[in-house]
């Protein structure tokens, strides 16, 4: 996988993992429970996104403000984002996932999983 899809996977599994912390905390907090694990996730999250090229960064955050989800897998030739199915070209390209790919259609990030 391309180095900076990676970082935008590992990111936005962070983003989800500290709201789920979050969530956790709001209810656990009177027992004191979860609130360092979300202090290290943010930490990580942090440290992930300064890694991310800052062209690619702003667009992740545009993507994710529009959808919610800017990076998603392409499965069966078909992007689990608004799946529309990649054109034969894009799809049987050897070292599809060595470039930073972005869905035609809708622009989310691409990674393609081994069919
Ligand atoms: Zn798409």
């Amino acid at each position: 996988m391309h180095p900076q899809m990676e970082l935008l996977v590992t990111l936005h599994d962070l983003e989800l993992m500290i709201k789920e912390a979050t969530e956790d905390a709001a209810q656990e907090k009177a027992m004191g429970f979860k609130i360092d694990s979300l202090e290290h996730l943010t930490k990580a999250q942090s440290d992930v996104a300064k890694q991310v090229d800052k062209d690619i960064f702003s667009r992740y955050q545009k993507l994710k403000a529009r959808y919610g989800r800017p990076v998603v897998p392409v499965i069966n030739g078909v992007c689990c984002g608004c799946y529309i199915r990649m054109p034969t070209a894009q799809a049987t390209k050897v070292g599809k996932n060595q470039s930073l790919t972005a869905c035609g259609n809708c622009g989310r990030f691409l990674y393609w999983l081994s069919e």
